[in-house]
């Protein structure tokens, strides 16, 4: 979105653009996380550092009231904002907190009609445990597998020679593999939320 747009949009929803609006706005444009007001006070004071908390929040406040963001609740403890108002739902992890983006699972768009109301703006939340912590979870769970394996190993070892426990050199084999593919795995990472 140009400045000139982000000017047009303040002025035609009545209200003056000013440079701190402007630049709450184009913070709020540029992330996907969908920030506290203290993340987007962050983010705007790195280019005014003087720009006050109170400004901030009033300045999101009038945003949302005016329809230019979403002030969203899919968090209970704190407002969060999102500039994208197209039709998509919200996903909330309860491990991590992170709010996603996700496609809404209906075909009710902006300005529909629903039973003769005017459809302005459509959100769904969804909860539960998001891709980056179950990979995170999955990889915790392969380590602790390994390491029980390994413990098995060594006492296996203490065994007498001819004990029918005694390990293989396919078991060891295993081990090292299931030992590489975590690594692998954690190399690969979760897709970061941060934008
Ligand atoms: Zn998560
Ligand atoms: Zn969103």
């Amino acid at each position: 979105m140009l400045p000139l747009d982000r000017s047009n949009r303040l002025r035609e929803s009545g209200l003056t653009p000013t440079i701190q609006r402007l630049a709450i706005l184009d913070c709020l444009e540029k992330t996907t996380v969908h920030p506290t007001a203290d993340q987007v006070l962050l983010a705007v004071r790195e280019t005014f550092p003087s720009v006050s908390r109170a400004t901030v929040y009033n300045t999101l406040e009038a945003l949302a009231r005016v329809g230019l963001i979403l002030r969203i609740t899919v968090d209970p403890a704190v407002a969060r904002y999102d500039a994208d108002l197209g039709p998509h739902a919200h996903f909330r992890c309860r491990l991590c907190c992170t709010v996603y983006d996700v496609v809404m699972d209906k075909d009710l768009t902006l300005n529909d009609n629903v039973h003769g109301h005017r459809v302005e703006s459509v959100r769904t939340y969804a909860y539960g445990v998001c891709r980056a912590c179950l990979q995170a979870d999955a990889e915790k769970r392969m380590l602790k597998d390994s390491s029980k394996a390994s413990t098995k190993r060594k006492q296996a070892r203490s065994l007498p020679p001819n004990a029918s426990t005694s390990p293989t050199k396919s078991d060891k084999e295993n081990v090292s593999k299931t030992l590489s593919l975590s690594d692998s795995s954690s190399e690969e990472g979760g897709e970061s939320p941060d934008a």
